[in-house]
């Protein structure tokens, strides 16, 4: 099992400081925004620590295709009602395949969009059109289009629709999917039964696609649409199917990320990441 969590990069540290935090969860993986995740400022790359953060990684025995990197979730590929905001969506998205090659990372997740004021099949049509500006970028990053919880207007609540997004892309090599165990939860799919869910995954999309597992548990129950993360054990999906999917064979070469909330602002990841290793659950473990 590959396994790390979300982690921050910020000032003064930068990229050293987002691997020193994933070793000390005892993490083998880790996934961090170039910054903050609302907003689209960036420090450049040359500031970032790339180098000295690499080579602890080199040490730790981490190869850097266990860094993830997610795009900033205010970008809205789905929406290009307004020009100048599309094409700067377009513009910041090419910098962040740029960032993330900087970093030696090879998988950036992004968010499909919701498509707000249309519907969705002029949603799912902006999106390709979106990452088809992208064109042949030539950094080798995959664009990881993520599974969402369909919250509102957010495309990408069912594997029919991010096929239908794939299938409009000009340069497919370049795309695939992170599949998010709260997202897909509250989507309505029983992920208590995940190779079930996988079948149905290699069907509509292609198990190929899939890139990097995000492991929540999810506050709410199944088809809630509401994309609220529990603590491993602690939501509706529980301790036992998120093990499962964690061990799961058919995904044992992907990535696995944790993006539980902090308990009482202490990071959880170390002990989940525990938890799950041993297949031991004491839920007094996270009660700080
Ligand atoms: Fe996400
Ligand atoms: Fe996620
Ligand atoms: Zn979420």
């Amino acid at each position: 099992m590959i396994i790390g969590s979300h982690v921050k990069m910020k000032a003064p540290d930068y990229f050293t400081g987002a691997v020193q935090e994933a070793l000390s969860y005892r993490a083998d993986a880790l996934m961090l925004y170039t910054g903050a995740p609302q907003n689209t400022r960036r420090t450049d790359t040359a500031r970032m620590k790339i180098e000295e953060g690499q080579e602890m990684l080199r040490k730790a025995g981490i190869p850097l295709s266990h860094v993830i990197v997610h795009a900033p979730y205010i970008i809205n590929p789905a929406n290009r009602t307004d020009a100048a905001t599309a094409s700067f969506a377009v513009e910041f998205l090419y910098r962040e395949i740029q960032r993330t090659a900087a970093l030696g990372a090879e998988l950036l997740v992004l968010h499909p969009g919701s498509w707000t004021v249309t519907d969705p099949e002029t949603g799912i049509r902006s999106a390709a059109e979106s990452l088809n500006r992208l064109g042949d970028y030539p950094e080798p990053v995959t664009v990881c289009l993520e599974t969402m919880a369909g919250k509102g207007t957010e495309l990408g609540s069912s594997f029919e629709e991010l096929a239908q997004i794939l299938e409009k892309l000009n340069h497919p090599g370049h795309y695939g999917i992170c599949l998010d165990t709260c997202h897909i939860h509250d989507a309505g799919y029983n992920v208590t039964d995940f190779d079930a869910v996988l079948d149905e995954f290699e069907r509509v999309i292609g198990m190929d696609h899939l890139k990097v597992i995000h492991l929540n548990d999810s506050k709410n129950v199944r088809g809630a649409r509401k994309d609220r993360h529990a603590n491993i054990g602690k939501g509706e999906i529980g301790f036992d199917a998120l093990y499962r999917i964690a061990h799961n064979a058919r995904t044992a070469h992907l990535v696995r990320i944790l993006e539980t909330p902090y308990i009482k602002e202490q990071a959880p990841y170390g002990i989940e990441i525990d938890m799950l290793r041993s297949g031991v659950y004491e839920e007094e473990r996270l009660s700080f």
